[in-house]
């Protein structure tokens, strides 16, 4: 494999901050070599998962979501759609196609009433298929939002032991802007002269028995949450990031072109736009 030797004293990025302190990569455009990548995954035979929820109304984002993976997610490898949803015939009947080596399975779920309890619930979910069929089906697990469009490149560069994306909002903002919960009898509590970065809820994953780990912490600090009644201010949002903040956790850290809004136009240190957040009238499709 031939390819130019990294030079030391040159960066390929000097825009942008590539590791986090306790040396984490984060992942922009220019900063790794796919075809690299892809050798030592294809060699190691790993398998990947994508999970998603398609709950109640928001099964309408599913065929979009899974048919721009398609074309951008994982291209060239094997993947397993792993599709939540309460609706598993409504999920048939879209009768999405799939490439070779690549297949949907439809997991029934029930559905909530408030919507912050689907969001949330989904850690219960996820850590509950980690033990029953990812640990044999799959290596490595990409848990994502529904209401979403791939448009350029997700490859294996997103692959860790754990992994967690920076939520486009928040990236350049100080601490005091970061919408971490801040009353300390939550377990999602985090102090306000703490924390390295604002992750994003819908983008998370890693090796099966790390997600296992992250979801399975997250949804029991809700249990204890709950039973005191309070609720984090961003929900499964709020317990990730304390989760990552006190384990020192990402491994890994995506950069915004892994997670950008769409009304959010472009900015100077994106080279590309890899997955975007559709807008939606939150309203409208939370009822
Ligand atoms: N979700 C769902 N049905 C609902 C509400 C949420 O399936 O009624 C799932 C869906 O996968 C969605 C995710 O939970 O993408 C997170 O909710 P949402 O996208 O509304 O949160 P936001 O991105 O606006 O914070
Ligand atoms: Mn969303």
């Amino acid at each position: 494999m031939l390819y130019p030797k990294p030079e030391t004293l040159k960066p390929p990025r000097t825009d942008v901050l590539t590791v986090s302190p306790w040396l984490a990569p984060i992942v922009w455009e220019g900063s790794f070599n796919t075809e690299i990548l892809n050798n030592q995954f294809r060699q190691k035979g790993w398998r990947v998962g994508l999970t998603t929820f398609a709950i109640k109304k928001y099964i309408r984002f599913l065929k979009p979501f899974i048919e721009t993976a398609e074309k951008f997610f994982m291209v060239g490898l094997p993947v397993n759609y792993y599709v939540f949803t309460d609706q598993a015939s409504n999920v048939t009947d879209l009768n999405i196609i799939v490439g070779t080596g690549r297949q949907i399975i439809i997991l029934e779920v029930p559905s909530y009433e408030r919507w912050q309890d689907v969001t949330m619930r989904r850690m219960q979910m996820i850590s509950d298929v980690c033990q029953q069929r990812f640990a044999s089906e799959v290596d490595y697990l990409v848990c994502v939002d529904v209401d979403m469009r791939f448009q350029d490149h997700v490859g294996v560069e997103i692959l860790s032991d754990v992994f967690g994306t920076l939520h486009p909002a928040f990236f350049v903002k100080g601490r005091d802007k970061f919408t971490y919960e801040r009353r300390p009898e939550s377990q999602a509590y985090i102090p306000e002269d703490e924390g390295d970065f604002y992750y994003a809820g819908g983008y998370f994953g890693g090796k099966v028995e790390e997600v296992y780990k992250l979801t399975n912490h997250c949804h029991h600090a809700m249990l204890t949450d709950k039973a005191n009644n309070i609720e984090a201010i961003w929900h499964d949002e709020s317990y990730l990031n304390s989760y990552f903040l006190y384990n020192k956790k990402p491994t890994k850290i995506l950069s915004p072109e892994y997670l950008w809004n769409e009304m959010d136009g472009t900015a100077f240190y994106l080279r590309k736009i890899r997955f975007i957040a559709l807008q939606k009238n939150m309203a409208e499709v939370r009822t």
